[in-house]
């Protein structure tokens, strides 16, 4: 494909995207297909000669759109929304012609310096400590792009395990084996944390901890307390506490207030994983949620999620920047330059050497929304929220069964568990309405998150409409 016609394909491709988003409530959805669905549509083999563009965009629409679950659709309610807009795709756009690899300063300088910038815009946004910004004086705290809230929280979990083995090594002398010393660390979280926590500690080798929260599905100080103290009798040591603010199963926020002083006084890392919750602190009637932050060692948050931008741009923040990079640091000749000691490489700052241009899709979209618009965005979906929760509330056979302060309801027929896995499979097979369950408190939910970009008082109310109308249908069916 040459340049004249990339320029036709190109705004071909906007018309197709433009009316994909624009008439997306046309389709289900969630697909109606059984799994191995494109086998039978795709050959077993690639082509052995070149096809044409409209060949390959014809299959668009017969395979792969028959084979989506639409994430941007109004009717989708389930996980947390997928952030995109047309700000962020044409950033995307634009990164990817660029297409350079910004591992060092020097082999991508503005996509380094955009992705600091960035992060300190956004650090600013949401009052994060100042400690955490690249560009304060005296400051050795800076933010990163990384592909995904597990890899965060992983790129943490590293930096404290280092931390703390080379405590250890003072302690024990440099002798010490440090897979012997590995044994003895003991990371924490709530029962609420994302499983990627989990994963973490599984590919870091160290053991978990797993905390009950209380009633309202928040971690708190005196539990982790009693959890340190029990561990360190049996000559264990706490260090790395990963604490969550907006969970995934009911969006609750742990106390930071009192889990903060606790690790300061047993020198534990303090992580924050905001991935969905850390949004809404661009409002600042929503950051008291976030109180306790100043004791946090990194915090990260996902405008991929609910910031209108596209995956991936996950973000991550620590305030000292070179206890995470002692971890992560390998540095062969060939990538080092001139500036390896006044600039910022970011290949020292996570897994992967080769990354993408990720910052330009939130520079687009902060710009182009302006900080009071992502604000009004954010107090929409809070609203709708709210909305929804009344109409639950309305109806007696129901129950909410969260605080729904930000964007999430959940809640449940009051009945078994079984009614209600009948009830949602019932409202999934439809194709009206996609949602997914959790368990809060032991008992089965409801999830019900306003994801659509552009979501609207009827939306919900049609939401609200299926699933009292299935519940009906349901609780008829079994004789309830
Ligand atoms: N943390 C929380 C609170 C989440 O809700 C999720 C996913 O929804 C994750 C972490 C994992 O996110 P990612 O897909 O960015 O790794």
């Amino acid at each position: 494909m040459d340049g004249l016609e990339f320029r036709k394909r190109g705004r071909e491709m906007v018309d197709y995207i433009v009316d994909y988003l624009d008439n997306i409530d046309a389709r289900r959805v969630t697909p109606s297909i059984e799994p191995g669905y494109l086998q039978e549509l795709v050959p077993e083999n690639p082509p052995e000669k070149p096809e044409s563009f409209d060949a390959i965009m014809d299959d668009v629409e017969k395979k792969i759109m028959i084979g989506m679950t639409h994430w941007q659709h109004p009717r989708f309610h389930a996980y947390f929304p997928a952030g995109n807009s047309f700000p962020s795709i044409l950033g995307s756009m634009l990164g990817d012609a660029i297409g350079c690899v910004g591992f060092s300063w020097a082999a991508a300088p503005a996509c380094t310096e955009l992705e600091t910038i960035m992060l300190d815009w956004m650090g600013k946004m949401i009052g994060l400590p100042d400690d955490f910004l690249s560009n304060k004086k005296g400051s050795i705290g800076g933010g990163v792009i990384q592909s995904c809230a597990s890899e965060c929280i992983l790129d943490c979990l590293l930096a404290a395990r280092a931390q703390m083995i080379q405590r250890l090594k003072v302690k024990y002398g440099d002798e010490v084996e440090e897979t012997s010393l590995l044994s003895k660390l003991m990371a924490y979280c709530s029962k609420e944390a994302h499983s990627c926590v989990e994963k973490a500690a599984m590919i870091g080798f160290v053991k978990l901890r797993i905390l009950e929260p209380d009633e309202s599905c928040s971690l708190r100080g005196e539990t982790l307390r009693q959890a340190m103290e029990e561990d360190m009798e049996n000559g264990l040591y706490p260090f790395f506490v990963s604490t969550t603010l907006g969970t995934t199963g009911c969006c609750a926020f742990d106390n930071l207030k009192e889990i903060g002083p606790i690790c300061d006084e047993y020198g534990a890392w303090l992580h924050v994983d905001a991935s969905y919750g850390g949004n809404c602190f661009i409002c600042p009637e929503y950051q008291y949620l976030m109180k306790g932050v100043e004791y946090a060692s990194s915090f990260n948050m996902n405008p991929n999620k609910w910031m209108l931008v596209n995956f991936d741009c996950s973000l991550m923040w620590v305030r000292d920047r070179f206890k995470l990079t002692q971890a992560l640091v390998v540095d062969p000749l060939y990538l080092q330059h001139s500036y390896s000691e006044s600039a910022i490489d970011y290949r020292h700052w996570g897994i992967p050497l080769r990354r993408r241009f990720r910052s330009l899709k939130l520079w687009f979209v902060i710009r182009t929304y302006g900080v009071s618009g992502l604000q009004e965005y954010i107090r929409e979906h809070c609203r709708l929220a709210k909305l929804f929760e009344q109409y639950v509330k309305s109806d007696r056979r129901f129950e909410v069964c969260n605080n729904v302060r930000v964007g999430l309801v959940c809640f449940r027929l009051c009945h078994s568990d079984e009614v209600n896995q009948k009830l949602l499979s019932a409202i999934n097979a439809s194709g009206k309405l996609h949602m997914v369950p959790a368990s809060v408190n032991d008992k089965y939910v409801i999830r019900f998150c306003v994801c659509a970009p552009n979501a609207t008082d009827e939306d919900i109310e049609y939401a609200w409409r299926t699933i009292a109308k299935m519940a009906t249908d349901v609780l008829e069916k079994m004789e309830i």
